[in-house]
């Protein structure tokens, strides 16, 4: 899919937003706050978790994806691309030509609730000042979200997943592109679905420079 200076101006995104990111940085670096997480116990999910974490990638990603909650194989693990989700979500990232070298990988919350219930608002409202701070810190020029509680919160919606699907929306100040996408969790249930999410990174793959 390509996006036409008409499109994008629809969208109100500037190529110029598309091209040069902000050099202006945070000065908490991401070491810190990996430690800040590890370490955090702001809510009550570091009664249950194994361990707490941060993301997966790095500093110079140029895009992100924002999923729910680590699963129990990352929380075993510490690393968001393990279990099936994980080789779900590295084919789906082979299928545009990308690998989890190319994303940074992380949740609303960053530790796992046991018997994988959804998190709690509070307890994403705890946890969130680390991933606007993760936002903050990679100046990604994209972000695609993992499931309906990912784009409610990132969006700010009470819309439907089905409703915001497909669409292009802006996080911050900075207007970073979001594209709403299914959780891979989900996928390994709705295989049907597959192709629509497909379409959902052919929309990051035109965005990303
Ligand atoms: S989910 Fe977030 S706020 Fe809660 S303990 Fe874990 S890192 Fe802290």
């Amino acid at each position: 899919m390509t996006f036409t200076r008409t499109t994008l101006d629809h969208l109100g995104i500037s190529e110029w937003q598309l091209r040069h990111r902000p050099s202006e940085k945070p000065s908490l670096s991401l070491e810190k706050l990996n430690q800040q997480v590890i370490h955090c116990q702001r809510c009550q999910l570091s009664h249950t978790r194994k361990q707490a974490i941060a993301g997966t990638g790095h500093l110079k990603a140029k895009w992100m994806l924002i999923g729910e909650q680590p699963d129990a194989h990352d929380d075993a693990s510490k690393n968001y691309f393990s279990g099936p989700v994980g080789v779900l979500l590295t084919k789906m990232l082979a299928a545009i030509g990308q690998t989890p070298n190319d994303v940074y990988l992380t949740t609303l919350v960053k530790c796992h609730p046991i018997d994988n219930r959804h998190p709690f608002s509070n307890e994403i409202a705890e946890c969130w000042p680390y991933l606007q701070q993760q936002i903050d810190l990679i100046q990604p020029q994209v972000i695609m979200t993992l499931g309906p509680l990912a784009a409610k919160h990132v969006l700010r919606s009470t819309a439907s997943l089905a409703e915001l699907r497909g669409q292009i929306f802006t996080f911050g100040t900075k207007r970073i592109p979001v594209i709403p996408s299914y959780a891979p969790a989900y996928l390994l249930h709705n295989p049907s679905d597959k192709r629509a999410a497909f379409q959902d990174l052919l929309q990051v793959k035109a965005l990303l420079t």
